[in-house]
């Protein structure tokens, strides 16, 4: 096995030029999900990805289409039932280019520059995608798959509301695996792998206040009539106590709490308060008591209002007495937080502290589930050794403040775990001009899941 192992490492260190090669090529196809104009280059794209797969070994391969992009699919069962069997996830499809003028190479034209290769979706994620390939075509041309393998790689990450989700619940046989490896997060630094294995989840509602039947004068009807505005800001107002806490009953009742060990964890993350005050450009910080940033920004749910909007917001005055306020509002939730239940304490909340001089509607506009990985699980461990093998050092532990939606249905359809690795970096402006993967790290990062697979 040591011998399989360091003979699948020197073909990697050997073919680095090829699978360098191979990602450049993914990526000249502009996969845009969002364009339609790209449609053909998301065939191409999912065509260029099956063609791969069999090349390298799979023995069933399947486009599935679905009414709008394609899931490509890849499976090798060969290694037999007694082995674990991994779930290696990605995507396809990139961002638009936009804004193309700030661009300082062409964003499908891949690009090198020093250690780093420029071009959309280099970092985010075809060249985390190539990292698999080029990790199992290293293992399989020395010798057997130590673990069976299945790719789900899917060509609407970029897009909202992907067909993705049905699919997995359709496909439960199909996709039955011991661990989920989601390669579409990143690290925090060139030398500090990292695993994410927290994302909180979602709650998000429209709260409108109505009054009087339309826009009032506010030298006549002040006094009088009870002004939503000044309604909502009260209600608003009223969601957090002076210890940042969200007032909401019940909000907390599900939360995990953070354990010593787990703190001592995330106290080793480099985000200490400063860093967030100068990423913010904010004088001081605010937040729930008790907790530090990192904490409160990943293992603490919060709530925000993203959006408030009543009366005249134009230039000058209006001595207006608005009709209605409407507010955005949302939750982010910690495991085993969920988002049905907070839309209850939401509304339990409003019929508690709304007047009665006024109406109110409240409507639910999303809700994903937080999820979370066992940090001590062992195929947590498994890429633990494998990230020290490769970097040297023991990997960060990180929770996420957002939410990757393809985690959620994998955990809720098929009970397994999830792995958040991957090997872009912070300055990779994903989404961005000028986005790049850092060289380096990209071929670490393939001799990283190399050991991975064999310490499985
Ligand atoms: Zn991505």
């Amino acid at each position: 096995m040591t011998e399989h192992l360091n003979a699948a490492l020197k073909y990697s260190q050997d073919h680095s030029q090829e699978n360098l090669g191979k990602m450049k090529e993914i990526i000249a196809i502009p996969s845009v999900s969002t364009d339609p104009e790209r449609k053909e280059d998301i065939q191409n794209a999912a065509k260029w990805l099956e063609k791969e797969l069999y090349d390298l070994g799979m023995t069933r391969v399947e486009i599935f289409p679905t009414p709008r992009h394609p899931i490509v699919y890849g499976e090798n069962l060969k290694a037999g039932e007694d082995k674990p069997t991994a779930l290696i996830y990605g995507h396809y499809d990139v961002q638009p280019e936009d804004p193309i003028g700030e661009w300082n190479t062409d964003p499908f034209t891949p690009t090198e520059a020093g250690e780093n290769l420029f071009a959309r979706g280099s970092s985010d994620m075809k060249g985390q995608v190539v990292a698999c390939f080029s990790a199992v075509e290293a293992i399989m041309q020395t010798g057997d798959l130590p673990i069976n393998i299945k790719f789900l790689i899917e060509g609407e990450e970029e897009i909202g509301g992907s067909y993705l989700e049905g699919f997995i619940k359709e496909n439960k046989d199909l996709l039955a695996c011991d661990f989920f490896l989601n390669p579409d997060t990143g690290m925090l630094g060139p030398d500090l792998p990292t695993i994410t294995y927290a994302l909180r989840g979602i709650a998000y509602f429209e709260l409108r206040v109505q009054g009087p039947k339309q826009d009032l004068h506010s030298g006549t009807y002040g006094g009088v009539i009870h002004n939503p505005a000044q309604v909502m800001t009260d209600l608003l107002s009223g969601l957090h106590d002076d210890q940042g806490r969200v007032t909401l009953k019940g909000f907390y009742d599900k939360v995990i709490p953070l354990e010593a060990e787990e703190r001592d964890e995330l106290s080793r993350l480099p985000m200490v308060d400063k860093f967030y005050s100068d990423q913010a450009g904010v004088p001081k910080l605010w937040g729930e008591e008790g907790y530090t940033a990192v904490e409160r920004a990943g293992a603490r749910p919060t709530l925000e209002i993203n959006g408030l909007y009543s009366g005249f917001i134009g230039e000058g005055q209006k001595t207006v007495l608005p009709a209605y306020a409407m507010a955005k509002v949302s939750t982010r939730l910690v495991a085993d937080q969920d988002p049905a239940e907070v839309y209850e304490q939401f509304k339990s909340y409003l019929v508690e502290n709304a007047p009665d001089t006024v109406t109110w509607q409240l409507d639910k506009l999303a809700g994903d589930f937080p999820s979370q990985s066992d940090r001590k699980s062992k195929w947590i461990e498994a890429y633990v050794n494998a990230a020290e093998a490769a970097w040297g050092v023991r990997p960060m532990f990180k929770r996420t403040g957002g939410s990757v939606p393809v985690v959620v249905h994998i955990q809720q359809a098929l009970g397994v775990d999830s792995i958040n690795i991957g090997f872009g970096l912070p300055s990779d402006n994903i989404h961005g001009p000028n986005e790049k993967i850092h060289l380096p790290t990209f071929y670490k990062g393939i001799e990283a899941l190399i050991h991975f697979f064999f310490n499985l």
